[in-house]
């Protein structure tokens, strides 16, 4: 198959990029570089020994996607491309509707007009909102709490209205729970621009003395240590879970969500103590406030994806830890 992902040199798809071109698939990379290098290309192909097609662009030009999924004769699509701060999204939400969604529909539209019609969605565990109750399955109602994941819910209510529309469409939304870690060769992984909003890259730049102490967002949480619990998932893992989901498009029409998640939910000093075994040095730390907006705790069901996927999360919270410091103490 040849695979168009969009956003195609960011954190995940680049991951997914070497596990697709491994799998024997060519993969064409979109990106317009506003939160990814360009030589990350170089990166895969250094990994994997085949050279991905790169195009710079925005998802915003239709006719630049019609040329490139027609030119390189794409059958499916992985939808990566948008924007993901949570704190940005609130203070401009009209920048993140006009990318995500806008951008969505442009997509959309240049995939109809070149008869491409399978597409996996990279979702989020943030359309979930405030818990009614855990692990989250995919029945759990919806409802996110600030403009980000309300993207991540219009976008999926988009492509339920386009499955239904017409039968001939496939598409995967794929809940991402809290990804994390990187390739195990150190020569891909995550590279936030600035100061980290997210624990695991924060965490490593307080490995590598960039930053010097990690804030606790909050140590009184209805949880076994006070703080927050997540569903942290390897990227390689994630990256495998997009096969996973392109697969079952393969026998399958019409919408479908899932979970990827390990299942298994770790507190902020689990992270902590896990990274300090992989770093093999003792991290600062101070306890700040709860953080506005965060929730106590999240974690999967991932059943659905292992029963329909044949997927399932098994890279443990050490590995994360260990190939994310690999990553960041060799850059
Ligand atoms: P990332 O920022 O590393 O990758 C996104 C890529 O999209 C970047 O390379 C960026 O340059 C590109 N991009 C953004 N807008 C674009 C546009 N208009 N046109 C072309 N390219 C554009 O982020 P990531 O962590 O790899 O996330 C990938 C997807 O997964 C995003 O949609 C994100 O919302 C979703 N997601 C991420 C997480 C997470 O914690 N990392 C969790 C759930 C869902
Ligand atoms: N967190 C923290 N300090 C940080 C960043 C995050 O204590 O610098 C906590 C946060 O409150 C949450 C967990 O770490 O409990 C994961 O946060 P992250 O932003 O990585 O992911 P989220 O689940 O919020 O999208």
């Amino acid at each position: 198959m040849t695979i168009l992902l969009t956003g195609g040199t960011g954190y995940i798809a680049s991951h997914t990029a070497v596990t697709l071109l491994e799998a024997g698939h060519q993969v064409v990379l979109f990106d317009n570089l506003c939160n990814s290098q360009r030589d990350v290309v170089a990166r895969i192909e250094q990994i994997t020994g085949k050279a991905p097609v790169f195009v710079e662009g925005d998802i915003r030009d239709t006719q630049l996607l019609r040329t490139t999924l027609d030119q390189h004769g794409c059958d499916s699509v992985i939808h990566f491309a948008g924007l993901k701060a949570v704190g940005e999204s609130v203070a401009k939400p009209i920048l993140y509707y006009a990318n995500n969604v806008q951008g969505t529909i442009s997509l959309l539209q240049a995939m109809e007009a070149a008869g491409t019609r399978t597409l996996v969605f990279s979702s989020s565990a943030t359309v979930y909102g405030e818990p009614k109750y855990l692990p989250f399955d995919e029945s759990h109602p919806t409802g996110a709490t600030n403009p980000y994941g309300r993207t991540k819910l219009h976008i999926e209510e988009m492509l339920k209205d386009v499955c239904a529309s017409d039968s001939s469409w496939r598409v995967s939304c794929l809940r991402y729970f809290n990804p994390v870690g990187a390739h195990p060769s150190g020569l891909i992984g995550e590279d936030p621009q600035g100061i980290p909003n997210n624990l695991m890259p924060f965490v490593a730049k307080v490995a590598t003395g960039e930053l010097e102490a990690i804030g606790i967002f909050g140590s009184d949480y209805p949880t076994a240590d006070g703080t927050g619990v997540r569903d942290y998932i390897h990227v390689m893992d994630l990256a495998e879970g997009h096969l996973a989901g392109l697969r079952f498009l393969r026998d399958h029409t019409g919408w479908h969500a899932f979970n990827l998640g390990t299942g298994q939910g770790y507190s902020v000093l689990d992270l902590v103590a896990a990274f300090e075994r992989a770093c093999g040095k003792q991290l600062q730390r101070k306890m700040l406030p709860r953080r506005p907006g965060d929730i106590a705790s999240s974690y999967a069901n991932s059943a659905k994806a292992e029963s329909e996927l044949g997927w399932r999360g098994t890279r443990s919270l050490d590995d994360m830890c260990q190939s994310t410091w690999k990553w960041q103490s060799s850059k």
